[in-house]
């Protein structure tokens, strides 16, 4: 029988993470093995809290009569809308007597235990007028989500929100006085402790739990070859299914030399003290990690470093020679480093594992990735597989790719349809690497840990399946006329249009959501702190800019023409995986926006593409 205090369906006060502030809850479940209560906030989001962080209604109430029956007058808002406006201490030179100082002393007491007991009051005159004012249109949501403001400084800087509520209400910390409680036992439900972590435990398995992430391990490699397989062949149908090449011919030391140096160079490259040095979103315990923006830089050095090999008669078509051996040895590069990640994460502290991967069943966090951040110094190692040597060598294939056609047909210049898909996705990566920032705020980096599924998926999907294109046309010729390019280009700008505007859009707002350049838009409020775009881009379907980057897949294969489905596969497969990340997304967002989220996709029904799904 589990020793829990509080019972399912108890409302109690549960306290607010990294805060000192709490508020009413329903306790949902608990879980014994982690002893941590499920519970549910009036705004609908759900969070584990443990028993420490929470307290019986009672105890509030009780107090609360006490707070009133000694000084109701002081209890005025205007009072306390005056003192949260100017939080600072007094100025330097100003005394008081000693009565007037018990008395200020008194009043500071009491405002605590009001701010506890009665959060949503002292929230509305937070200065937070940009909330509010901008979200013009939405007067019932900016009602009930006025706790916003407050909160949204919690999440941002939940060290310096506790220390400014400490400040403003002359509390101090257990470090200073070692004391637990602020108050005498009697009167005080305000404990000031060192934040405590809420667990990061996945309770929640996806990708088809552990049978679908063993499924996973073994399907994905084979796709990749049994696709590159397909791509060398004359007749790459569906069901002319490719003989399997001789286990052998799969491996070749020099070709995984040469992988190695690939990598170990872009290693080089992130290392190189240039770029600004910029902060991540907030972890779950508040701390922030740095990263260093110098993607661009490593492309342009990589682009020279390409430009020298060619420039001393290297034939880059090796790789096209070699492509199969290329992707065998970056899979078992992937697995290597998966193993090792894995292997590293198990002596990782539990607030440093990923959300998403820490099930504590081996296969689920293996892919899924245990560890959220991991590290060797300063060297982040899912940051700088996300977006450097696959995504860098993506566009060195595609260059591969672009001489081999030229030698192969003996042409003097590439194809109409190979210019167009080296051009398209030259733009991708080169815009990916640009705007390297964003990164930052994708779930890959804030919510997924590191483990087969991105190291994989970095590594070896990206470069290879997504080089189909360029891969195909080489062994396979397509003449497209100018017209038809000129219509596909229109295409794929248009895409990409929507693709960067409504990232910027959703970037800038998280970064700044005072930033003047979005003052025209209109966002819901969230009990977290965070707005939801309800206009823009984000009010026109849910994920805008999967839309974009589903326009743009299709626009890299309608250059091959319409002979066979297999440069199709990318669009297909990303048509699917977006469908899929949205509704992992969809599903994170209703459990941490609640409500808010839920008044969000009534008013923006649409998922990704309008009037269609
Ligand atoms: P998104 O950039 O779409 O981010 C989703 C997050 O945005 C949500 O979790 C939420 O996070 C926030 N959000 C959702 N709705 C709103 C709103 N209305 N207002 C403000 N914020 C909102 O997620 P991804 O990481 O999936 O995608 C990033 C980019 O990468 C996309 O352009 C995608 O197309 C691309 N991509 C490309 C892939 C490829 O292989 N080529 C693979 C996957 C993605 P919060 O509220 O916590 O900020």
């Amino acid at each position: 029988m589990p020793n829990r205090k509080f019972a399912d369906g108890e409302v109690v006060m549960g306290r607010w993470p990294g805060s000192v502030l709490y508020y009413e809850v329903q306790v949902t479940s608990y879980d014994d093995v982690a002893h941590l209560y499920t519970v549910k906030y009036k705004d609908g989001t759900e969070l584990a809290l443990k028993e420490s962080d929470i307290r019986s209604q009672s105890s509030f109430k009780h107090r609360k009569s006490q707070s009133s029956s000694s000084s109701p007058s002081r209890r005025s808002s205007s009072r306390s809308r005056s003192r949260s406006r100017s939080p600072g201490p007094p100025a330097k030179g100003r005394r008081r007597s000693a009565s007037q100082s018990r008395e200020h002393k008194d009043d500071k007491k009491k405002t605590v235990q009001e701010t506890s007991l009665a959060l949503p009051v002292l929230v509305l005159f937070k200065p937070s007028e940009n909330n509010t004012k901008r979200y013009n249109g939405e007067p019932e949501s900016t009602e009930k989500n006025a706790t916003s403001c407050i909160i949204l400084e919690q999440n941002l800087k939940p060290d310096l929100e506790v220390k400014r509520v400490l400040e403003q209400y002359s509390l101090r910390s257990r470090k200073d006085d070692k004391k637990e409680e602020i108050y005498s036992e009697k009167k005080t439900f305000v404990a000031v402790k060192p934040i405590e972590k809420v667990s990061t435990k996945t309770k929640e398995l996806e990708f088809g739990g552990r049978i679908g992430t063993f499924m996973m391990i073994l399907l994905l490699p084979a796709t990749v070859f049994y696709l590159l397989l397909m791509c060398k062949q004359d007749d790459p149908s569906l069901l002319n299914f490719p003989p399997l090449p001789a286990l052998e011919s799969l491996w070749d030391g020099r070709v995984f030399g040469v992988f190695l140096l690939w990598f170990f160079l872009q290693a080089v490259f992130y290392l190189l003290p240039i770029g600004k040095v910029v902060e991540g979103l907030p972890l779950s315990s508040g701390r922030k990690l740095q990263y260093r923006i110098n993607g661009f830089y490593a492309f342009i050095l990589s682009a020279a470093a390409i430009g020298v090999l060619l420039y001393f008669q290297f034939e880059l078509h090796y790789l096209y020679d070699h492509f199969m051996q290329f992707a065998v040895s970056a899979a078992a590069f992937s697995l290597a480093l998966s193993i090792y990640l894995y292997v590293r994460s198990l002596k990782a502290p539990e607030e440093e594992l990923a959300p998403g991967g820490n099930s504590g069943y081996f296969i689920y966090d293996f892919f899924t990735g245990h560890e959220l951040n991991p590290r060797i110094g300063s060297f982040d190692l899912k940051y700088f597989c996300e977006l450097r040597p696959g995504l860098i060598g993506w566009v060195v294939i595609n260059l591969a790719m672009l001489l081999a056609e030229m030698k192969i047909h003996n042409l003097s210049v590439p194809s109409l349809s190979m210019i167009l898909v080296n051009s398209f996705q030259l733009l991708y990566v080169v815009d990916a690497l640009w705007n390297e920032e964003a990164v930052l705020t994708t779930m890959d980096i804030t919510h997924d840990g590191f483990g087969f599924m991105l190291a994989f998926g970095d590594l070896v999907w990206v470069p290879f399946v997504y080089s189909l294109q360029a891969f195909y046309l080489v062994g396979h010729p397509t003449t497209i006329t100018w017209p038809v390019a000129a219509a596909i280009t229109v295409l794929n700008c248009i895409g990409y249009y929507i693709f960067r505007s409504a990232n910027s859009q959703k970037n800038n707002f998280r970064r700044n959501p005072a930033d003047p350049k979005l003052a025209n838009l209109k966002f819901i409020p969230t009990a977290t702190g965070k707005g939801l775009l309800v206009t823009g881009w984000w009010g026109f379907v849910r994920h805008p800019n999967y839309l974009g980057d589903i326009i743009m897949a299709l626009a890299w294969s309608l250059p091959c023409g319409f002979n066979h489905i297999l440069p199709y596969f990318y669009v297909i497969y990303f048509i699917c995986l977006l469908v899929h990340r949205e509704a992992r997304d969809e599903h994170h967002c209703k459990q941490k926006y609640g409500l808010a989220w839920e008044r969000y996709c009534q008013r923006v029904p649409y998922r990704i593409f309008p009037y269609i799904y």
